[in-house]
């Protein structure tokens, strides 16, 4: 199975993707993890993400598409990508590299969440520094104040994640990546799905639309 979430930043793409891989043991590939751990570890790639990063602004086609590639290359399973692809480019670029390897997308989920709720969920997010859990402060917050109840590690907030940012990624996210919606939908592999709903209900309609085999 390989399948890709669309959804605006903070629709739940990310904690849904990582369930979803493991129920149907896929490989969770998101770009924004790649990118945030490349300028955790300094790389050059990491240096140049930044740039964009911190403004909230999308990382160049080219790069992202170079770091698919390699990634597909080395990677046997099924996987999700989650957050990628952002453009009409990298869906065109995709569609190149996965014909090279004779692969194709089994369905494109497109997670539908009101801006409002996603300016709440994105303010009030907070992440694990050790294993990525993902917290909300108001309708999932942990049990001790800025501790990870899994692993006991830092909370952190993402710096993109603030009000300024924020809007620039959603701005950003209708002009560039919303219209991929019709390039998958054209293809007939495109399910719609209401994120607004309770996290358990959501992943639910996710299980179901990807095992379809429609
Ligand atoms: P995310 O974790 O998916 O919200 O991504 C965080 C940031 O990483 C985005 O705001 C972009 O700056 C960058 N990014 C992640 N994925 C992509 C992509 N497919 N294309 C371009 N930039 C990306």
């Amino acid at each position: 199975m390989r399948v890709i979430f669309l959804g605006a930043p903070g629709s739940g793409k990310g904690t849904q993707a990582k369930r979803l891989a493991r129920k149907f043991d896929l490989d969770h590939i998101s770009t924004g993890d790649i990118l945030r751990n490349a300028i955790k570890e300094k790389t050059p790639l990491g240096m140049k993400a930044k740039l964009y990063m911190d403004d909230g602004e999308l990382v160049p086609d080219d790069v992202v598409l170079g770091i698919i590639k390699e990634e597909l290359t080395r990677r046997k399973k099924g996987f999700i990508f989650d957050g990628f692809p952002r453009t009409r480019a990298q869906a065109e670029g995709l569609e190149t590299i996965l014909r090279e390897l004779g692969l194709d997308i089994t369905k494109v989920v497109n997670l539908d969440v009101p801006d409002e709720m996603i300016v709440c969920r994105l303010e009030a997010r907070r992440l694990c520094r050790n294993c990525g859990q993902e917290y909300n402060l108001k309708t999932r917050p942990p049990k001790k104040e800025g501790i990870c109840d899994i692993c006991g590690g830092e909370l952190y907030r993402r710096p993109d994640d603030t009000a300024e940012v924020i809007n620039n990624r959603l701005a950003v996210y209708r002009q560039k990546t919303k219209p991929i919606e019709n390039y998958y939908r054209s293809k007939g592999v495109l399910v719609e799905v209401d994120g607004g709903r309770g996290f358990d209900e959501v992943f639910k309609a996710i299980s179901q639309a990807v095992a379809d085999p429609k």
